[in-house]
C-alpha cells in the first residue's frame, strides 16, 4: 500500500500512466469507506481529537486512515498536518494508517493526490477515511468536495473573526463541534455553541435530508466523542436511505473530472511552446489595462488550440 501511494503521489510524468492504471484497477474495490473531512484552525485540537476518535473507532473494529490536505505545505514544503507524532496512540495502532500531506505542488495537485490516496487506502480495506485540513484559502472547499461528511471544529469563547473562520465554512459544515468544552472553558463553549446554532439557522441547509447540527466535545477529556460519531453515522444512514449519498459521490466525481480537465489544460497551455512566449506580453497588456482580460484569454486559447491542431 505504501508503494502504491508513493506511485500515485508522484509528480513525475513517467509515473502518471502507471498510477492511472493502478487506480483504475483499484476502483472497483474502493467503494465502501466512510469519508469524513475535519477542519479547524491550528490549535483547535484536531490531532488530539483525531487520536481519540480514531482510537475509539479501531477499538470498535474499524480500520482508520488519516490523510491530510495541507495548503501551507504547498508553500513552505513543510507539513503541519497528518504527522504521526501528533497522534501518539493512532500512530502506533496497527489498524490505523496516517499519511502526511504531500509537500509539493499547488493545492489542486496536493488535493488530487490526497483523493487518489483515499482510493488506495479504501481498496486496502480501510473503512473510515478521515481527511484533515486547516482553514486556509480554498482547502476547506477542496476537502468538502471529496468527503461524505464535513466536520468543523471550533474553539470556545472566540468569535468568528478571532478564529479566522470564513462564513463560507459554516455553509460547508454538516456538524460544528465546539471543542475543548472542558474545565474553565465549559461555559464559554456552551455560549459559542448557542451562537453557532443561531448562525446555522440562518443558512439554507445544503441537503433536504440533513440539518447541520452543533455540539460540544473535548478531545483531551474524551467527552462528546461518541455522541459526535453517532451523529456522523446518523447522517450516513439518512443520506443512504434517500439515495443522496450516492448522488453526492457521483456529482463529486464528475466535478472532479472537470476540475482536473481545467487544471490539465491550463498547465498544458502554460507550458506550450506556441503560447508561452505570448503569456508575458499579454499579462503585461492586461496589467496595464491595455487589453481586456477576456480578450487576452481568447487570444491565448486560440493560439493554444491552433498549436494543438
Ligand atoms: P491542532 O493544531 O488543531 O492539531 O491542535 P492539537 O491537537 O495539537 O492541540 C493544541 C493544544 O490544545 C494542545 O496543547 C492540546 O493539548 C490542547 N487541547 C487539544 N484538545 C483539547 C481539549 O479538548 N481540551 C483542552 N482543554 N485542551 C485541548
Amino acid at each position: 500500500m505504501g508503494r502504491a501511494i508513493t506511485l500515485v503521489e508522484s509528480v513525475h510524468p513517467e509515473h502518471t500512466e502507471r498510477a492511472q492504471e493502478l487506480l483504475t484497477r483499484l476502483l472497483p474495490h474502493a467503494t465502501a469507506s466512510h469519508r469524513v473531512g475535519i477542519t479547524g484552525v491550528p490549535g483547535v485540537g484536531k490531532s488530539t481529537f483525531i487520536d481519540e476518535l480514531g482510537t475509539r473507532l479501531t477499538s470498535a473494529g474499524s480500520r482508520v486512515a488519516v490523510l491530510a490536505v495541507d495548503p501551507t505545505s504547498t508553500r513552505t514544503g513543510g507539513s503541519i498536518l497528518g504527522d504521526k507524532t501528533r497522534m501518539a496512540r493512532l500512530g502506533v495502532d496497527p489498524n490505523a494508517f496516517i499519511r502526511p500531506s504531500p509537500t509539493a505542488g499547488t493545492l489542486g495537485g496536493v488535493s488530487r493526490r490526497t483523493r487518489e490516496t483515499a482510493t488506495v487506502v479504501e481498496a486496502a480495506g480501510y473503512d473510515t477515511v478521515l481527511i484533515e485540513t486547516v482553514g486556509v484559502g480554498q482547502s476547506e472547499t477542496v476537502v468538502a468536495e471529496m468527503v461524505d461528511f464535513f466536520l468543523v471544529l471550533m474553539l470556545p469563547g472566540a468569535g468568528d473573526e478571532l478564529q479566522g473562520i470564513k462564513k463560507g465554512v459554516l455553509e460547508l459544515a454538516d456538524l460544528i463541534a465546539v471543542n475543548k468544552a472542558d474545565g474553565d472553558n465549559a461555559t464559554a463553549a456552551r455560549h459559542a455553541a448557542a451562537d453557532y446554532s443561531a448562525a446555522m439557522r440562518l443558512l439554507q441547509p445544503a441537503s433536504p435530508t440533513w440539518t447541520p447540527r452543533v455540539l460540544l466535545c473535548s478531545g483531551l477529556h474524551a467527552t462528546g466523542i461518541d455522541e459526535l460519531w453517532q451523529t456522523v453515522t446518523e447522517h450516513r444512514a439518512a443520506m443512504t436511505a434517500t439515495g443522496e449519498l450516492d448522488d453526492k459521490r457521483t456529482e463529486q466525481r464528475v466535478r472532479w473530472m472537470w476540475a482536473t480537465v481545467e487544471d490539465r489544460i491550463a498547465t498544458n497551455l502554460r507550458n506550450d511552446r506556441a503560447t508561452s512566449n505570448m503569456i508575458t506580453e499579454l499579462e503585461t497588456a492586461v496589467r496595464r489595462n491595455l487589453t481586456p482580460a477576456t480578450a487576452a484569454a481568447d487570444q491565448l486559447v486560440a493560439a493554444f488550440q491552433s498549436g494543438a491542431r
